[in-house]
């Protein structure tokens, strides 16, 4: 199983992408996720410049992310399959991991996008929280933790975190910033016949349930993961 996941920010990318993964057991790669656990490290000389651009709503240069997800695509727990959630984001690094995936000797299996509309991003993203020991996602409106101040996965307590790209602002910079440079990776897969799209306006396990039907309808030849829980 090796997909892309593709939207605007706050489409639902992260949520799931961390759904599939759990059920295919292979890992979800999140972009956003690398950039963030480089900044959360004191001696980490590129977290300080990281944080500006997120915090910006650009893009990080090309040379820094397609080494980093490279690098991270060779690592054991991707030997079996992955989803990359937040790369490509533009036509330049579309075709620098179709390179880098023939060079590796891998093919993918589907590219999904997650369409949602612009209006509905902003709410969905200024509503977003996440536990910061174990990484689950919630919502103030669409997905609260039973106990407010307790993750329900970990059961970590008072340990909620707020992103802080995720302001009206950076949100604004940071949906320009997939229109004018992230869109058009769309026909850039569809001419190659590998896009589908599911509509990620419908709720959490409704969306789940369309890229599932992708996925099995898609099933190439490199997707031999079975479903881990169920068939
Ligand atoms: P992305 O990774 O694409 O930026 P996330 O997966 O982090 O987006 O989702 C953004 C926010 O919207 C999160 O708080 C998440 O809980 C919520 N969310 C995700 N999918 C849906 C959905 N289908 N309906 C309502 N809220 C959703
Ligand atoms: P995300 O976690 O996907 O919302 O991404 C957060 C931020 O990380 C983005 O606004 C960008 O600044 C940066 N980022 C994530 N993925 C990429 C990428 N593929 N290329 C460049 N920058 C990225």
């Amino acid at each position: 199983m090796r997909i892309i996941l593709l939207g605007p920010p706050g489409a639902g990318k992260g949520t799931q992408a961390k759904r599939i993964a759990d059920k295919y057991d292979v890992p979800a790669i999140s972009a956003g996720d690398l950039f963030r656990a480089r900044i959360k490290d004191p001696g980490d000389p590129l977290g300080k410049e990281l944080k500006e651009i997120l915090d910006s709503g650009a893009l990080v240069p090309n040379e820094i992310t397609v080494k980093m997800i490279s690098d991270r695509l060779d690592q054991d727990d991707c030997k079996n399959g992955f989803i990359l959630d937040g790369f490509p984001r533009s036509v330049e690094q579309a075709e620098s991991l179709q390179k880098m995936l023939k060079e590796k000797g891998i093919e993918l299996d589907a590219v999904v996008q997650i369409g949602v509309d612009d209006d509905k991003l902003v709410e969905r993203i200024s509503g977003r929280f996440s536990c910061g020991e174990c990484g689950e996602g919630y919502h103030d409106k669409f997905k609260q933790p039973h106990d407010p101040s307790t993750c329900d996965k970990c059961g970590a307590v008072d340990k909620f975190t707020r992103r802080s790209d995720d302001n009206e602002e950076t949100v604004r910079d940071r949906l320009h910033t997939y229109h004018t440079q992230t869109a058009p990776i769309l026909p850039f897969y569809e001419e190659r016949g590998m896009l589908k799209t599911v509509d990620g306006m419908a709720d959490m396990d409704d969306v789940t349930r369309q890229i599932e039907a992708v996925l099995k309808a898609e099933k190439g030849p490199n997707a031999h993961n079975s479903p881990k829980k169920f068939g």
